[in-house]
């Protein structure tokens, strides 16, 4: 793995901010969410780390992924198209969509999207998150 110093300085700073003690699993899967990974699942950030950690075990990954959740590092998503847990490395307010071609979720910032309600009183909403689904036209051509 190339790394890069700058980069591990400012994630290890972002942990100890959050008060995560910075060790060097912390740091790796927390740069690898945050950098390279796309709403990645443990296992996929466990395949990863096997090319890199080769002694992390998946206890491990979900015990760092349980202590950066706990810090407000990364949320956990849930959709239909996966069984799985998600993790998510963007803590703002923000709605999902997902490619059906690709399977791929994509960020879309909160205010691109508009929701209105006209339920009654009684229902007291904290929370909203839209999953859009459908397809992604490609922007530049392929092949
Ligand atoms: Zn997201």
């Amino acid at each position: 793995m190339k790394q890069n110093g700058s980069d591990n300085k400012l994630i290890s700073g972002r942990l100890e901010t959050a008060g995560v003690i910075p060790t060097a699993q912390r740091i790796a899967i927390y740069r690898y969410l945050l950098c390279e990974a796309n709403h990645p699942t443990a296992e996929e950030i466990k395949t990863w780390a096997d090319k890199n950690f080769p002694k992390l075990s998946l206890a491990t990954v979900y015990n760092t992924l349980n202590v950066l959740i706990e810090a407000n590092l990364l949320k956990e998503v849930k959709v239909p198209h996966e069984a799985k847990i998600l993790y998510d490395s963007n803590i703002s307010y923000h709605h999902h969509f997902l490619d059906e071609d690709s399977g791929e979720l994509v960020d879309i910032p909160s205010e691109l999207v508009e929701v209105t309600s006209t339920l009654a009183k009684e229902f007291q909403v904290h929370d909203i998150q839209v999953l859009m689904r459908g397809k992604r036209q490609k922007t530049r051509t392929q092949h």
